[in-house]
């Protein structure tokens, strides 16, 4: 069964061939039956509204009919939809659909819940809370205290971050300025947007502030640009506002937040890459102290965990000593957001019988994503549900807090009834909670559960590039890969980078032009980027002429890898696939 990673998804997807067919409309049947029974008996006084006669009509059974017609249309035209369920495959960032995932998004979406209000979604709410749990507890949070919720992707998952980091610094920030301009004191800036919630309860009781002044202290309640001035005067020198600190990485996201946050590209701080292309964590400390010097107060810290491009971890358990070391010795509190959208799934692997599959620091760097302030998880990717689900967790209820519009600036409601309050989002469904919910409850997030899972997609990864190394040896992998994503190149022995980037654009065309495979492709740049790619040039022997390195990208999260029948099929033919494509594309 599942602790044999190899055929533990059989029971859980529904097969390339339809193979679980049988019992997967056993249970869509038994789906819509419950619905029905449900509608037929919950309020049994109530009249029909639709008369047996009225629907034998000719009127009525013109309707059915264009119905129908348009749904089959409809069907036909889907079917000719990409068929991201095969193995074959392995473009971008998605694939199956568990089935605890479809059949809890299904039943959720026949009953419609909307998960803004506890008082209209009294079950959906909760199946929510308990899914936000499951997912807490996988990342290494106290399920007892973390918070979160769903949403509508990664992206909004990292925007409600951005949004609580900037209200917890606001409040510091907001106070410190009102002390400042009361006793005439010069305003320490960068200690006072970090000073954490203790010192901020001890100096609200100090000097109680009217809470009126506060909202006009505050860059988000108040007016930013005349709250930036007085910031300015207080402190003596010019205000420019916060920063992020972002890796090189960064999914383009953070570019959005920046926007819709007002903040300006310009206060997304790029943190240096490694030759590995994580996150260099002596260069974050530069940033930190550069930042410090500006007098830019940090807003948060990002760090990845699975990049988009190449799924590569960053050191999350360094960054989180960094700033833990940061909070000890000079009381600085920095916000530490984990962008783990892709890679949160991950974190069911270590500790268990698989975890050899990922290297002592991504294992280190995934124990250490519970230490972080807040997370984001695309369970729409590595968790197999469908669209749109992505999910946001907070540590704890205080981290969960956000501004709350018509309530005094100085209280921090904890979650209301109304949960809208806490969501960028208004209305929003139940039914990616419910998927969540049903893949805890069945598949689970242990090592041995959906950990088995994930650790067959990144043995799939390894035995790809096996494979395509001892047969098509001008296709030079990036390495180290930290997950199930390989990155390659096709280059010749000392071809120049310019000439292997040509040649890897015309490789990725030729691969799409033969249609059995799909691969996607990924362009590594100078300067964010400079260090992995002049490690790639030199492990091959490549002349180092360009400023960029060109990349086919396969995605190995297909679950049916795993599967000794699809793997001893499918990965020769991959490869031969491969030699077709880079006969077409010549030297
Ligand atoms: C996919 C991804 C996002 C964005 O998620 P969406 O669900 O597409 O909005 C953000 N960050 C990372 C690292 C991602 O891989």
């Amino acid at each position: 069964m599942i602790e044999d990673g190899s055929s533990g998804p059989k029971a859980y997807f529904p097969g390339p061939r339809s193979e679980n067919e049988s019992w997967v409309r056993s249970e869509f049947q038994a789906i819509v039956d419950d619905w029905f029974d449900w509608r037929r008996n919950s309020l049994p006084g109530d009249p029909a509204a639709i008369g047996a006669e009225e629907r034998l009509t000719p009127g009525f059974l013109v309707e059915r009919e264009r119905t129908a017609q348009a749904l089959a249309e409809l069907m036909a035209l889907l079917r000719r939809e990409t068929p991201t369920y095969s193995p074959r495959y392995a473009g971008h960032m998605v694939s199956e659909l568990s089935l605890p995932a479809l059949f809890g998004h299904f039943t959720a979406l026949l009953h419609n819940p909307n998960n803004t209000s506890r008082e209209v979604s009294k079950i959906g709410t909760v199946i929510e809370a308990e899914a936000i749990a499951m997912l807490a507890e996988m990342v290494g949070f106290d399920p007892a205290v973390a918070r979160g919720h769903f949403t509508s992707g990664g992206t909004m998952a990292n925007f409600e971050g951005v949004w609580r980091a900037r209200y917890r610094l606001d409040h510091w920030l907001a106070l410190a300025l009102w002390i400042a301009e009361t006793t005439g004191e010069t305003l320490d800036l960068f200690a006072a947007a970090h000073m954490g919630w203790a010192r901020f309860a001890e100096l609200v009781s100090r000097y109680e502030p009217p809470a009126a002044e506060l909202r006009q202290a505050s860059a988000v309640a108040g007016n930013p640009a005349d709250v930036f001035r007085r910031i300015g005067v207080a402190c003596g020198r010019d205000y420019s506002g916060p920063v992020v600190l972002v890796p090189g990485n960064k999914h383009f996201s953070w570019q959005k937040a920046a926007n819709v946050f007002g903040l300006g590209e310009e206060a997304f701080w790029s943190a240096g890459l490694d030759a590995e292309g994580r996150l260099d964590v002596a260069d974050l400390e530069r940033r930190l102290e550069d930042a410090a010097t500006a007098g830019r107060p940090v807003l948060a810290v990002v760090s990845v965990a699975g990049t988009t491009e190449t799924g590569e971890i960053d050191p999350v358990d360094r960054v989180c000593d960094l700033l833990e070391n940061l909070q000890a010795g000079r009381g600085w509190r920095i916000w530490h957001h984990v962008d783990a959208a892709y890679g949160g799934f991950l974190c069911t692997i270590p500790d268990g019988r698989h975890e050899a599959v990922l290297s002592p620091r991504v294992r280190k760097a995934l124990k250490a994503v519970g230490r972080a302030d807040s997370v984001t998880i695309d369970p729409h990717k590595l968790g197999y549900t469908p669209y749109a689900c992505g999910t946001f967790l907070a540590r704890d209820a205080d981290r969960y807090t956000v501004s709350v519009f018509d309530a005094p600036y100085l209280e921090r409601p904890h979650l209301a009834q109304d949960l809208w309050s806490a969501t960028l989002e208004g209305s929003r469904p139940a039914s990616g909670a419910a998927a969540m919910w049903l893949t805890g409850r069945t598949i689970g997030f242990r090592p041995d559960r959906f950990g088995a899972i994930l650790a067959g997609t990144v043995r799939a990864r390894q035995v790809f590039q096996d494979a395509v190394r001892a047969a098509l040896p001008d296709l030079r992998f990036l390495e180290p890969a930290d997950s199930n994503i390989a990155c390659f190149s096709l280059a010749s022995d000392g071809e120049a980078l310019s000439s292997a980037n040509r040649r890897t654009a015309a490789l990725y065309d030729a691969v799409r032009e033969d249609g059995d495979f799909h691969l996607s492709m990924t362009t590594l740049r100078r300067p964010g980027q400079a260090a992995q790619i002049a490690a790639h040039a030199a492990r091959y022997g490549l002349e180092d002429d360009d400023d960029r390195l060109v990349l086919m990208r396969g995605v190995f999260m297909n679950p049916y890898w795993s599967s000794a029948s699809v793997s001893e099929r499918l990965v020769p033919e991959f490869v031969a696939a491969l030699r077709r494509s880079i006969e077409t594309v010549g030297a």
